[in-house]
């Protein structure tokens, strides 16, 4: 048999319910989509549970679970994920924490447990504590800035466990709490040590830096404290290629998305102006994919932009993006053929008048390159989607595709 390529594209937060400005349309009803409906005659449609029937994913466990990884078993708490989102790479027992820049006075009681917000410098901050702290107790520490006050930091060593709990009071007016250890492991112990420890080194760095300093004489907070939850150990990641044997690149502006790629052995690719919004540059990203798929058994084309649109509560820019996405299907059809097997989903659905991730499915489409029975369906949309035969977990995702391109192996003699 024939061995196909594989594109999945995945236009993050898709699904959505009836949107009152559409006349009761949801987006992808609403836009015509000429080039996703020509692959129909070829596809069979459904509906995708991410993760499974009403858990309302985040793009994190979703995406772990559409690579085939149970997030159940790999998903250990949201600071490792904010981590990679900020940009760290990480290995097994390291332990990641989530982190607020906030201000506290000279007896460690917090004024503001986010240093006002926003923090043009956290940049400039993040790389002084990175200069000043190297290791504490032999624990390595590496500091992330994620997006405003938001830090990632992650302690790498021997000895360390994520059953600690956190240095944030969660309130105002309230002192800074000592880290303590959740169980009676010696690990604990330690690690709370380190905790503290870091914590008022991170105080003494902070206060005395010049960019506080300009700060106060600003009449602004002083962001001079990292205020820690969310303790969370790595485990690693299976590699792509050792349980899919495919050789796999992903084309992502996301920095949470690329994370997870690269965490699984993919190769990431951002081609120049993709921008993880809605003025991302939609055909640069597809000819990326057309580049890649020469080169790759699989490629993992994410795009943002429909998500954006949807927290934003922006109509007109989800229809906007779902009508970039099909040009996006269209000239990867014009260049590369329809020689390959292509599945099309959301990682989860993001009603536009939600403005939030919910738990309802997603469509799926996945069009196969040969005669297959078909499913008999006028488009690719939610209501459609529901005449269609498929109706899957985030986790069969990959099973399906390695079946279509002709690449699953016997389970079993
Ligand atoms: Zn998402
Ligand atoms: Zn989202």
């Amino acid at each position: 048999m024939k061995q196909y390529k594989i594109l999945f594209f995945i236009a993050d937060g898709l699904g959505d319910r009836p949107v009152s400005k559409l006349q009761g349309k949801t987006p992808l009803e609403y836009v015509n989509k000429s080039n996703i409906r020509e692959l129909l005659k070829n596809s069979l449609i459904g509906l995708m549970d991410p993760i499974s029937p009403g858990v309302v994913p985040g793009s994190d466990t979703s995406h772990l679970s559409i690579f085939g990884l149970d997030p159940h078993k790999y998903y250990r708490g949201r600071g490792v994920f904010e981590a990679i989102g900020a940009g760290a790479r990480l290995k097994a027992s390291d332990v990641a924490f989530r982190g607020n820049f906030a201000t506290v006075n000279n007896e460690f009681i917090v004024v503001d447990r986010r240093a006002g917000r926003k923090i043009e410098e956290a940049d400039d901050l993040v790389k002084e504590l990175n200069e000043k702290i190297g290791e504490i107790d032999g624990v390595k520490v590496r500091f992330y800035h994620g997006t405003e006050h938001r830090v990632a930091i992650v302690l790498s060593g021997k000895g360390l466990t994520d059953k600690v709990s956190d240095t944030d009071p969660h309130e105002i007016n309230k002192k800074v709490l000592e880290s303590k250890p959740l169980d009676n492991s010696p690990e604990s112990q330690f690690t709370a040590n380190i905790v503290n420890k870091l914590t008022r080194k991170i105080y003494e760095v902070l206060n005395s830096s010049e960019i506080n300093k300009i700060r106060i004489s600003k009449g602004e907070l002083p962001a001079n404290i990292i205020l820690l939850r969310g303790a969370a150990e790595f485990v690693d990641l299976p590699q792509f290629e050792s349980y899919t044997k495919l050789k796999a690149a992903a084309v992502s502006a996301t920095a949470l998305i690329k994370g997870i790629c690269e965490q699984i052995g993919m190769k990431v690719v951002t081609p120049p102006g993709a921008t993880g919004g809605l003025d991302t540059n939609y055909l640069g990203k597809a000819d990326a994919a057309v580049e890649l798929l020469k080169e790759y058994d699989f490629v993992f084309l994410h795009l943002k932009a429909t998500d954006a649109a949807s927290h934003d509560g922006n109509v007109d820019g989800k229809v906007y993006a779902i009508n970039k996405m099909d040009e996006m299907i269209g000239r990867i059809l014009d260049k590369f053929g329809s020689e390959l097997v292509i599945a099309i989903s959301g990682d989860h659905t993001t009603p536009v008048e939600v403005k939030e991730h919910t738990g309802d499915p997603v469509p799926f489409l996945l069009y196969v390159p040969y005669s297959i029975i078909n499913d008999v369906v006028n488009d690719f949309n939610e209501r459609e989607a529901r005449r269609g035969s498929l109706r899957i977990r985030g986790l069969d995702v990959i099973n399906l595709l390695l079946n279509y391109s002709n690449r699953a192996e016997k389970y079993g003699a």
